[in-house]
This record gives structure tokens, C-alpha cells and sequence, in this order.
């Protein structure tokens, strides 16, 4: 199946990982129609920057646009942006609108990606989550009523939450955050890695309470009052939920493609025939150093990786063979953390570099002996070096040997 000048494309998401494949299709030559349909009111924008140079202050939230007016002409693409998809014909490459009309293409890209977990707490107002512009926007009018000092509660530990803090802190604000496992990231990074990471928002000033059931949030006129399965009530200014994310999914529920913690794809991409799925929304066949595995994973590499795999595949009908590294950072609490792999949390993990008393390391992964990650506080160089150790299977006592990131 390659693409010609009679097709017209369809991409549902226009997000990140929707506007990187159409940049990608016409890079690739594809001279067809471009369709990208957004239920956002924004044109393409990148999300890394909403909690981090956003949030802080130093970046306008416009600044984080990725389709400019100029890219959005040069790629020739028809946008149909503030209406959501409500539904896919499969059969027919034909999408149906929230406001009764319908898109007929060739072919399908889901780009749906996931949005904020919202929790049913009482209070309507003041409560915020971190995933889009419009989301930013009511934050930081919220923040710029709050005298300096204002404690805020931030719900979510995980790396999300942790920016977030950061950056309330970095605004002379007191963000409180909460997390309910026993050290935030445990189930990300596992029981070893959480623990060289846990000192580090003490170490930036910044309360981190663990363990800690959150009942109910409510608005008692003057600021919203924070209630807890045990231990006295805390008052806020604002909260800030960072407790994961749900995936944009519901308008497929009848497409009869096959939805399961993600919309399941090959190893092409491809959902059915003529459709395909990418980003934070696919759940992909991943071909790893440590054997084939069905992963969904929510990081901007990999969104990015998919939109050039799929254009290429659909432009040319030749799969890329290279292999899908994954790659993740978080600048938080002052340092930047990155992860390149796909590790899981019960994988083995040593440090190899450094070490967590001076703030800077480098640990691999492992399961059954082969290297499956690598995990790095403030070693960017050195991270980068080690790359290849998950391009072809490695052992550990290899890689050890080898030691790369010394170089
Ligand atoms: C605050 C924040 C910070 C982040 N920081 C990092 C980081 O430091 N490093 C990193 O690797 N990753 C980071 N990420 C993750 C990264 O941004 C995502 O992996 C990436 O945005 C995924 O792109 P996507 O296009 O798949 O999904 P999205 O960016 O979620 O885009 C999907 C789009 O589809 C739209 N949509 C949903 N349903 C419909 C529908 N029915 N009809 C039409 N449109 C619809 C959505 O509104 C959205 O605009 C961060 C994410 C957030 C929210």
C-alpha cells in the first residue's frame, strides 16, 4: 500500500504526534489532501513546556504552537479545529464529526492521545490538571491571585506532579505535594530507583508528604480545604491534580478496531487495513533488545518516532527496521532526570556512574542478565553514549565492561 496523489489522508488528533505526521508525509512527498481534525480550539502545540517554561513564567503559552500559520499553508493541510471525532467507519475511511458532518478519507491516522484523570472531588473551582493550554491558562490565572508563600497542593507525585511543584516553587509559591504510594515513581522505576530519587524535592525545599490518602477537596469560601483518610486537614490556595492519564478512546467504541489499554496496532502502525494509530493513544508491537513486547507508552520521543515510521511506511511501503528506543526527561525539583528503554519497574537496576549522594548517576536495567534501560539524574552525555547498549542485545556484564558513558 503506497499513498498517491488521489489519496486523501485523515488524521484524527492534532496534537503532537497528529502534526509531526503531517509534517512527516510531506516531507516524504506525499502531494495528496491532509485533513486534521482537533477537538481543541489551538492549533498543533507541543505539550513538554506547559509544566516547565510555561508554568514558570518564562515562556507565553504561544509560544508553545507548533502549526504556525506559514507551516500550516507551506504543509497544505485542511484543519477542522474545536470539533471532536465521534466516531470511525472503518470499512469506508470515513470519520463523523461532533457537529453532524463527516470527513470521507482513504486513510485513517488516530491520533487521539489521552487527557488529564480527573478525580470526583467537591470542589469545581480551583482545581486543576496539566495537560493542555487552556488547562495552563486557568492555572496561572488561579496562581496570580495567591500571595507569595500560598500553599498549594499539587496530587500526583510522579514526574508531572514533580515539575509542576517545582516550578509553583520557583514562582515563590509553597507547593505541598502529595502522593499516596510510599515514594513517588515506585511503580514507574521500582522499589531502587524511586529511592535514589526520593531525597531530591527536600533537597529543593519543596514538602512531599508520601503515603497519604486524599479524600475530598472542597471550596470553603476563602480557599479549598484538602481532607485525608487520617491526619488533620490541609488549606490551599489551589490544587493541582497530577495523577495520570485516561486515553481519548470513547469515539471509536464502535469502529470494531481493537481497543485494549490503547488501540492495539502491528508492527507497522496499523490498527486495520488503511488505518493506522500512533502516539500516547497505541498501543504498538515493540520489537526490544530483551524480545518482542505490546507496549503503550506516553512520551514525546516515542509520539514522534510513530509519525515518521507511519509516513514512511505509507509513502513508500518500506518499514523502518531500525530499532524503536524509547526516550524520556523530566526537568524536576532543579535536575533533569532521563530514561532511555523501555524498562520495567521489577527489572533489575545498579548504578553504574556517580552516585545519589552527589546528585548525579547513571543505572542500568536489566532482566535476565540484558540490559533493557538506562536511568540518568543530571548525566545527559554520558546517557547519550550508552544509547547503543539498547540497539542490539547487551548484556550486563558487557555493558559493564564497556562502560560507554565513562568516555
Ligand atoms: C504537562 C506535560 C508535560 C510533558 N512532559 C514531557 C516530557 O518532559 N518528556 C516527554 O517525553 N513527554 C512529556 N509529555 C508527554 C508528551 O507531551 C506526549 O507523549 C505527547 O504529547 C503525545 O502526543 P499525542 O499527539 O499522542 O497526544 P496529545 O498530545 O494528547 O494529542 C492528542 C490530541 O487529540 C485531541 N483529541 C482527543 N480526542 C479527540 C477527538 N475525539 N476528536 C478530535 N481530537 C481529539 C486531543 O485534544 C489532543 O489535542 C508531557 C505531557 C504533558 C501533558
Amino acid at each position: 500500500m503506497v499513498l498517491d496523489a488521489a489519496d486523501h489522508v485523515v488524521v484524527v488528533g492534532a496534537g503532537f504526534a497528529g502534526w509531526r505526521f503531517v509534517e512527516a508525509l510531506r516531507r516524504d512527498g506525499f502531494a495528496g489532501a491532509v485533513t486534521l481534525i482537533g477537538d481543541e480550539g489551538h492549533a498543533p502545540y507541543d505539550r513538554p513546556p506547559l509544566s516547565k517554561q510555561v508554568l514558570v513564567g518564562k515562556w507565553d503559552v504561544e509560544r508553545t504552537t507548533l502549526a504556525t500559520p506559514e507551516l500550516i499553508a507551506r504543509h497544505d493541510v485542511r484543519l477542522r479545529l474545536g470539533v471532536p471525532a465521534t466516531g470511525l467507519d472503518v470499512t469506508s475511511t470515513t470519520v463523523h464529526l461532533a457537529d453532524g458532518t463527516e470527513v470521507a478519507g482513504t486513510h485513517v491516522v488516530v491520533a487521539t492521545g489521552a487527557r488529564a484523570r480527573r478525580l470526583p472531588y467537591h470542589a469545581a473551582s480551583r482545581v486543576h490538571s496539566v495537560r493542555g493550554r487552556d488547562d495552563v491558562v486557568r492555572l496561572l490565572t488561579d496562581l496570580a491571585r495567591l500571595d507569595a508563600g500560598s500553599p498549594v497542593a499539587v496530587i500526583g507525585g510522579g514526574f508531572v506532579g514533580a515539575e509542576v511543584a517545582t516550578q509553583l516553587r520557583a514562582r515563590g509559591l509553597r507547593p505541598i505535594v502529595l502522593e499516596a504510594a510510599e515514594r513517588p515513581l515506585l511503580g514507574v522505576l521500582g522499589e531502587r530507583a524511586s529511592s535514589w530519587l526520593a531525597p531530591l524535592a527536600a533537597e529543593a525545599g519543596i514538602e512531599l508528604r508520601v503515603a497519604v490518602e486524599v479524600l475530598d477537596v472542597r471550596d470553603n469560601g476563602a480557599d479549598l480545604t484538602v481532607t485525608f483518610g487520617s491526619g488533620p486537614a490541609l488549606n490551599v490556595g489551589v490544587v493541582v491534580l497530577s495523577v495520570g492519564a485516561e486515553l481519548n478512546v470513547e469515539w471509536l467504541a464502535t469502529s470494531g478496531l481493537t481497543i485494549d489499554n490503547g488501540v492495539v496496532v502491528d508492527e507497522h502502525l496499523m490498527a486495520a487495513e488503511r488505518v493506522g494509530a500512533i502516539g500516547d493513544v497505541a498501543r504498538f508491537r515493540w520489537r526490544s533488545v530483551a524480545g518482542d513486547e505490546s507496549v503503550r507508552v506516553e512520551h514525546w520521543e516515542v509520539a514522534n518516532t510513530h509519525a515518521a515510521m507511519l509516513a514512511r511506511y505509507w509513502t513508500s511501503g518500506v518499514a523502518s527496521d531500525a530499532l524503536l528506543v524509547p526516550y524520556f526527561w523530566s526537568d524536576q525539583y532543579g535536575q533533569k532526570i532521563q530514561m532511555l528503554g523501555h524498562a520495567r519497574p521489577s527489572d533489575d537496576v545498579v548504578i553504574v556512574r556517580g552516585s545519589p549522594t552527589d546528585a548525579k548517576w547513571l543505572a542500568l536495567y536489566s532482566r535476565g542478565g540484558v540490559v533493557t534501560g538506562i536511568l540518568a539524574l543530571s548525566q545527559p552525555r554520558a546517557l547519550m553514549r550508552s544509547k547503543h547498549l539498547l540497539e542490539s542485545p547487551t548484556t550486563l556484564e558487557h555493558a559493564i565492561l564497556e562502560a560507554p558513558w565513562a568516555a
